[in-house]
């Protein structure tokens, strides 16, 4: 297992009553694209890569609102393919087969989490899992793909991503037009700007203060 975190907690209870807010990136081999690859030939095989973090840990007033209590993700990726046979089927409404399908990706989900953070074994009040299909249909990513366009070499040389299109005052923004992730996005949103005002704005976001 490749553990990578920012502080040195790993996770465990760090002496303290709640969980740390250190994120964990969990790699079953060093070599990223192998285990992927792998995953996507045969799904059962173990998950190439496990994010957990713990929200509440974030929230600095979290243990005074909830006392002995936290919230905890578990992100994993898998296949579209996987559920392609439900993608007709309506949010709630995809029938027992997807349900039972749910629950054996929880119970898989919940086992790597115990077995990585083992302060959690029986302390799980409640579990809720989300699927490529719920973000397609909450955030309308066409096969879940919860980061956006892949991050490769070609997308970044592509014209197509960024603030500008070739209609008059129509812009794009988001992790589309940067990179991946809430900071990408956040960037996206400064590159849009810019592009409006046609200045750049870099350097008044990135001033103390600015
Ligand atoms: C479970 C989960 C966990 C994540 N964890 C992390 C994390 O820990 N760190 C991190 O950096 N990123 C994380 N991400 C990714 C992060 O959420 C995205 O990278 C980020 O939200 C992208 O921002 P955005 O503004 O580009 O797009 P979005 O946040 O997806 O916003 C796009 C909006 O457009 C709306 N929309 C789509 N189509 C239409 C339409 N036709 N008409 C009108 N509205 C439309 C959608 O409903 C949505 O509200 C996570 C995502 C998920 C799903």
């Amino acid at each position: 297992m490749y553990h990578s975190c920012c502080c040195p907690h790993r996770g465990d209870l760090c002496g303290r009553p709640e969980f740390c807010a250190t994120n964990l990136w969990i790699y079953g081999d060093a070599d990223h694209d192998a285990g992927f690859t792998r995953f996507e030939k045969d799904p059962s095989r173990p998950f190439p890569v496990l994010f957990i973090s713990f929200p509440s840990a974030k929230d600095p007033t979290f243990a005074e609102r909830y006392p002995g209590r936290s919230t905890i993700e578990v992100v994993a990726p898998i296949p579209y393919g996987m559920f392609d046979r439900w993608a007709d089927t309506a949010w709630k409404r995809r029938g027992a087969e997807y349900n039972e399908h749910k629950q054996t990706l929880t119970a898989r989900l919940q086992k790597e989490l115990e077995r990585n953070v083992p302060a959690t074994c029986g302390k799980i009040e409640a579990a809720e899992i989300s699927t490529p299909l719920s973000t397609r249909h909450f955030a309308n990513y066409q096969n879940g793909e919860i980061y956006g366009a892949s991050c490769v070499p070609a997308r970044f040389r592509a014209r197509v991503f960024g603030a500008r299109t070739p209609f008059r005052n129509l812009f794009l923004t988001g992790q589309d037009a940067c990179t991946l992730g809430v900071s990408g996005a956040l960037f996206g949103g400064v590159i849009t700007a810019s592009a409006i005002l046609r200045r750049n704005l870099m350097g008044v976001v990135s001033r103390p203060g600015g």
